[in-house]
Order: C-alpha cells, then structure tokens, then sequence
C-alpha cells in the first residue's frame, strides 16, 4: 500500500455521528455471511445502500497482512456538516433496518444462539475500542480500522448528503488523519481515502445488560466465556489457561499500581 500526502492547511475534524451504531462495523465483518446470503432471494433485488460499492473497511496491524471488507449490499454510507461547524460526521446505517435479517436483528445480544448454549460476543466495535492488553491476549495484535472510500468523484457524489462532492472531497482530505493510499484489490490497485475510525465508544457503542463496554480481560472473560475462550484455543493451544492467568494477573498489578501512583499524587498534592 503507497500513501500520498496530502497538504493539512485548516485542518478540520471527522467523527462518528453521536448516535448508537452509528460505526457499522458489523455490517462488514460480524453479521455478514460470505456472498450476502443473509439477503435471501427477493431481497436481492431490493435497492442498495451507499456503501456497498464504494466504501471498504480496512484493518492494519504491524507485522500483519492488510485485511479488506465488502460491506453488506444494504449499509448506507452518509458524510455531512452539522450546522456551521467546520467538522464532518459520518454515520453508518443498514437501509433496510425494518425488515433486515433475523441475525443482523438479534446481534449482538444473541449472535450465534445455538439450540443449547447460547453464544454471545462482544460486538467488534466494542473489541476495537476494547483495552489494550484485552487485544493482545485475544488476538495477539492490536489492530486499527480505517474506512476506505474509492477516490472517484461520482462514487463520492453518493456519500455526501449537504455537500457537493468536489467540496465534500476536499474537506475530507483535510481531515485530521484522513490519507489517500493505493490499495490492491484482487489483481487491480486502486486510490482509496482512508479514514481512522475513532475509538469514541460514549454514545456510539450499543449496550444493554448483556452487552456492555470492556473494561477488563476478567470482566470480559466471565462475560463472554466461550467466545474468548475458543480465540484463546486457536492462539495458544493446550496453554491458554496459563497464559489467560497471567495476562489477568498483570493486568490488575498494573491497576493497582496506577492506583497507588495516585493515591501518592493525591497525598503529595
Ligand atoms: S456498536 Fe456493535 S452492534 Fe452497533 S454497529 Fe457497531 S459493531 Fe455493530
Ligand atoms: S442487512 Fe442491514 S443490519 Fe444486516 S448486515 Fe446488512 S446493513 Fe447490516
């Protein structure tokens, strides 16, 4: 992947849309089955979103190949101003959301429910915004996700909803963080403006009582037991237990020594 520069004079902002889900990570990852096949036949043929031919969700670790996603065929992608503010939201959204597939309505809450155990998850925006030594143990990496929009003005022209593309295009590329890079997408290259997707889990994560942020690898682990145990068996084999208990243990050493680092600041100040 090349990356070009671009000049970051009035640089301006780009955020989630302060609304829940408005990320969609899942609609290219999780929910999705290869080829859409959640669609079923009729629903085929129904309109798609924004997203689905212009917009990409790249994830980059160090040391790791790039991964690319498709979106599913319904996500709608939409860029817009709020009001005078300069800065940009963007907000992801599944176009049919009334009559959208039974699992892309039970998740996360009961994503992968089997007739004898339920099997539940965290959601993948709650992993990514997850903390760090949680992605270390269960993943082995830690990964940053960027949304990948095609840099071709009429592909543009359908993602922005109060600005002309040209202008819309020039705003973005002004972006704090936002880059044009050259992405090989089976044998061709293509130029794709990549833009960081915030960790801003207030207001745009979902919860409920099930599904709630990640504070912790033990609160995680009890929460989502088989799940994390099953990636922990992938990585580590027949020593995933070992290697579960020491990351928790160093995980509340290194709490209880923030701790007491403030406690010491709290009495000398
Ligand atoms: S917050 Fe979770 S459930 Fe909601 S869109 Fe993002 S990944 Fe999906
Ligand atoms: S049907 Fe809607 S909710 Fe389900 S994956 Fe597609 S965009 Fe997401």
């Amino acid at each position: 992947m090349n990356s070009n520069c671009v000049s970051k004079e009035n640089q301006c902002s780009i955020n989630l849309a302060e609304n829940e889900c408005s990320d969609g990570m899942c609609c290219f990852t999780c929910v999705i089955p290869p080829d859409n096949a959640h669609i079923g036949f009729f629903k085929a043929f129904w309109k798609s979103g924004t997203g689905a031919s212009c917009i990409k969700m790249l994830i980059m670790s160090e040391g790791y190949k790039n991964e690319l996603y498709d979106s599913c065929k319904f996500l709608d992608f939409l860029i817009y101003k709020n009001g005078t503010d300069s800065d940009l939201k963007m907000d992801l959204r599944c176009c049919v959301y009334g009559s959208r597939p039974k699992q892309c309505a039970d998740y996360p809450d009961r994503a992968g429910e089997s007739l004898y155990k339920k099997i539940s998850g965290p959601c993948i925006f709650n992993e990514y915004t997850a903390p760090s030594t949680y992605k270390k143990l269960v993943y082995k990496r830690e990964w940053q996700a960027y949304y990948a929009i095609q840099d071709n003005i009429d592909i543009l022209s359908n993602i922005f909803v109060n600005l002309d593309a040209s202008a819309g295009r020039e705003l973005l590329l002004k972006a704090n963080g936002v880059y044009i890079a050259t992405v090989s997408v089976g044998n061709t290259e293509k130029d794709y403006i990549l833009i960081p997707i915030n960790k801003q889990a207030q207001k745009v994560l979902y919860t409920s009582e099930k599904h709630q942020p990640i504070v912790s690898i033990r609160q995680a682990y009890e929460r989502w037991e088989e799940k994390i145990q099953k990636n922990l068996q992938n990585h580590y084999g027949k020593d995933w237990e070992t290697k579960l208990k020491s990351a928790v243990e160093m995980e509340e050493k290194d709490a209880g020594k923030r701790c007491n680092e403030d406690a010491a600041c709290n009495i000398k100040g």
